[in-house]
């Protein structure tokens, strides 16, 4: 992209999601006139946020709805934008019967529709797309594998599929595909974000994503009696969205950008939240065993090889490109729990067990 504009309408897919609230929030609070897609614009719990969010600031908002697996149905959304952030995909770990059909379908063609809209659009200079450091790495394990102490934007996930590890292998292929699709195109330029795994406080009540719904069941005592020794790479909902936008908006920006704050465990995330938050939380104090993790697995919705390939492991990533080049300035992993916490006490969303 030669020269950012700002007067240009910018299009966040998904804008009923976790994420993509902040964007769009942040887009309309930046004064720009901002195009979202929802599957459901009559779903209150989907949009009535963004709606209110819209009337308080400088920038406009217009919604359409589009669906990741009908083609064409980005289409209009697209047309005249010069940025398209493509955000929209499913997020989801456990409770899955068809994996391909709930994540890896969606994911691909999805952004198969959106780059094509983005292509047929005439418009559009750049697509900046979701990915996840899930595209980066599949197991923890991995690292030592390779001989790395981090993970850094040229890694990418060899060792996820359609069996192993689902929804990591879902934006692998998406990613790929994403690479492949402007290269075969040569119409607009590809800027990728990477994220950790997102916390912090949501925009809306919705407790659907996966995010929150970790954060209700950790903060909520579902692991009070031991927690399973897995790292993660934390990084704060509001600065994805930060990087987002200095992906969409600096002409400079160029391939793939690692979100992270820091890797900590589940545990380390509990002590951070048990020295901060203003009462008690039922907040777990101890590692479950190894073995323990092993044996229950299967019954908790984790393989045996997700177990012995993730719980125990050290994990690392370099995110100094996000800093250097997108400048975002990362909120500390305290904040960004306790902030989330706050959010779901004030919503209601927190019920201890
Ligand atoms: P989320 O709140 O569950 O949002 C997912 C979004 O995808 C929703 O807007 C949902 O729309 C939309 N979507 C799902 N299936 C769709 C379909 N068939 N057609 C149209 N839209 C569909 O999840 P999130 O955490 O904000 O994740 C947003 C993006 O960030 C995803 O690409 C995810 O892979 C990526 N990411 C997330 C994390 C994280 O830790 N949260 C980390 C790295 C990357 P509806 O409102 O209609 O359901």
């Amino acid at each position: 992209m030669k020269t950012p504009r700002n007067d240009a309408p910018i299009l966040v897919t998904g804008g009923s999601g976790y994420i993509a609230s902040h964007v769009v929030a942040q887009l309309l609070q930046a004064g720009r006139a901002v195009r979202t897609t929802v599957r459901d614009k009559g779903s209150p719990l989907s949009v009535a946020h963004l709606v209110a969010l819209a009337k308080k600031a400088p920038g406009t908002l217009t919604l359409f709805e589009a669906d990741l697996l009908e083609p064409g149905s980005f289409d209009e959304a697209a047309q005249g934008c010069q940025v398209v952030i493509h955000m929209a995909s499913p997020f989801k770990l456990a409770g899955l019967d068809n994996p391909v059909r709930q994540l890896i379908v969606p994911a691909v063609e999805g952004t198969r529709n959106v780059l094509r809209a983005a292509e047929r659009a005439r418009t559009v200079e750049r697509v900046v797309l979701t990915s996840s450091v899930a595209a980066v790495y599949g197991d923890s394990a991995d690292l030592a594998a390779l001989g790395k102490t981090a993970f850094d934007d040229k890694d990418w996930n060899t060792t996820s599929s359609e069996t192993h590890q689902p929804y990591s292998y879902s934006k692998t292929a998406a990613e790929r595909e994403a690479w492949k699709l402007v290269k075969e195109f040569n119409r607009f330029d590809l800027v990728c974000i990477n994220p950790g795994f997102v916390m912090g406080p949501s925009l809306s009540k919705r407790a659907d994503s996966t995010s929150i719904d970790f954060m209700i069941n950790l903060a909520g005592g579902k692991f009070k009696m031991g927690v399973p020794d897995l790292r993660f790479a934390l990084v704060d909902v509001r600065d994805v969205a930060a990087a987002h936008i200095a992906a969409a908006t600096l002409a400079q920006a160029s391939g793939r950008y690692i979100l992270t704050s820091g890797s900590l465990s589940v545990l380390d995330m509990a002590d951070l939240m048990r020295a901060r938050l203003p009462r008690p939380y039922p907040l777990p104090k101890r590692l479950a065993p190894k073995f323990i993790v092993w044996l229950a697995g299967p019954s908790q919705g984790f393989s045996r090889r997700f177990v012995k390939q993730n719980v125990g492991w050290p994990l690392a990533f370099d995110n100094s490109r996000s800093i250097s080049e997108l400048r975002i300035q990362y909120t500390s992993p305290t904040k960004t729990l306790v902030d989330h916490v706050a959010q779901l006490e004030a919503d209601g969303l927190l019920l201890h067990r």
